[in-house]
């Protein structure tokens, strides 16, 4: 009898860092190796894991909380493969720059590091299936953000699927986890909202497009703060196809995101539209330009950072939050503490005060619901053990309804698990 040894490095009864290594017959295999930050915006790294001793590192997908430590493994002379995809590695490319350059000094690696990370790359494109030292990794569509991955790694007599990430349902921009076809003994699933079911998308879809509409028709401007790669261009493209009744902008890093996504049309559900979109809608590229779309009416503006933490979406905001007839729909995730979130719960922005303009937020999470991730987890074949973590309390509810036939695991990051085989 063997036994391998699950250890979470990250992002077990937390949101963030997501970081699992799985180490069976001498072998280990990293599953990502993200960041997270704390309120003052300091980044916290996963555990320490000694590069040498990692065979592969697989990274899911472009998000820095999955993938912003990565360049850490690259500091020292021995270092594993890195499987990713290209699409993957060029919107990392982006993200950790620019992590590096604004959180440099909190860092124990630079760019160098990163080079050599992308020198350490075996590209694996969703679908496709990779043996490195005996280990065979099999590569998913995830179904959360282009390019994401989930991953299944067999290590002899023993599969475990990692999730990284994930959503079941299609969107214009992706298409959903395909719950039909793959086998596990464990699965590492993540529970970001493990005990709710989002509205479904189309009611709010159509609810974002007539508010829309709404501000539009009463001379107002909306502002809908974006994450820069995926929810930007989902916006977009249902705007593209909804809407027509006024002028839509883009601006801010969604512009880099937009002309790397326009080289992958295999990771984009609706490409066409996606395509006019971007090329229909303006490009915001001066502050001339900038100054003139807060000064007229019926201009609907996409803008990053999602949480208003800095980017384009903060000058937009502080033009257009003192007039009723102006809206800020957000309709990404907003943590704790973030300008977004405040906006949200208390309506003022501590250094503009009150805002008078309308604030809503859509539901339009790339994460699987409760119904999703059951869904997930009752589509692996040969399963017995499932490990949910990037959660926290919200794991109680599916872990509850797995716990009469699977063994079921909500592990804190540092816990490791031993699986017999
Ligand atoms: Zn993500």
């Amino acid at each position: 009898m063997d036994r391998a040894t699950i250890k979470i490095l990250g992002g077990g009864l937390e949101v963030g860092r997501a970081a699992v290594s799985i180490a069976y017959r001498g072998k280990t295999v990293l599953m990502d190796y993200g960041v997270s930050f704390s309120e003052d915006d300091k980044p916290q790294l996963p555990e320490h894991i000694r590069p040498s001793e990692i065979h592969v590192v697989a990274v899911t997908h472009a998000h820095l909380d999955h993938v912003g430590a990565a360049p850490y493994l690259y500091t020292t002379s021995s270092y594993p493969i890195l499987v990713m995809n290209r699409l993957t590695k060029a919107v990392a490319e982006v993200l950790i720059k620019d992590f590096i350059k604004i959180s440099g000094y909190y860092l124990p690696f630079d760019e160098s590091d990163w080079f050599r990370a992308v020198e350490s790359i075996h590209y694996v494109e969703t679908g496709e299936e990779v043996d490195i030292g005996d280990i065979v990794i099999t590569s998913m569509n995830s179904g959360h953000i282009p390019g994401s991955q989930t991953y299944i790694a067999d290590l002899g007599s023993l599969k475990v699927a990692y999730t990284g990430d994930v959503n079941t349902i299609d969107t214009r921009l992706v298409r959903g986890f395909n719950t039909s076809s793959a086998t596990a003994d464990v699965l590492v699933i993540e529970g970001t909202y493990a005990d709710v079911d989002h509205p479904e998308r189309d009611v709010v879809e159509k609810d974002f497009i007539d508010s829309v509409r709404e501000v539009i028709s009463s001379g107002g401007n909306v502002l809908i703060p974006c994450f820069s790669l995926g929810r930007a261009q989902e916006i977009l493209s249902l705007l593209y196809e909804k809407f027509s009744e006024g002028r839509v902008y883009y601006d801010g890093m969604i512009r880099i995101m937009n002309s790397i996504l326009a080289s992958y049309p295999e990771y984009i559900n609706k490409y066409e539209t996606l395509l006019r979109a971007t090329k229909e809608f303006e490009e915001v590229k001066s502050a001339s330009q900038r100054r003139k779309i807060v000064k007229n009416g019926g201009n609907v503006v996409v803008a990053s950072a999602g949480m208003l933490k800095g980017g384009p979406s903060l000058y937009y905001l502080k033009k257009m939050y003192d007039d009723s007839r102006n809206a800020v729909f957000l309709v990404s995730y907003q943590a704790p503490q973030t300008p977004g979130r405040k906006l949200l719960e208390n309506g003022v922005l501590d250094e503009l005060g009150p805002i008078r303009a309308r604030v809503e937020w859509f539901d339009f999470s790339s994460h699987a619901g409760f119904s999703g991730l059951l869904k997930i987890v009752e589509s692996f074949k040969g399963l017995r053990t499932v490990v949910i973590i990037h959660t926290g309390e919200q794991a109680g509810t599916l872990s509850e309804a797995l716990r009469d036939r699977y063994e079921v695991y909500v592990p804190r990051s540092g816990e490791s698990i031993e699986i017999s085989t």
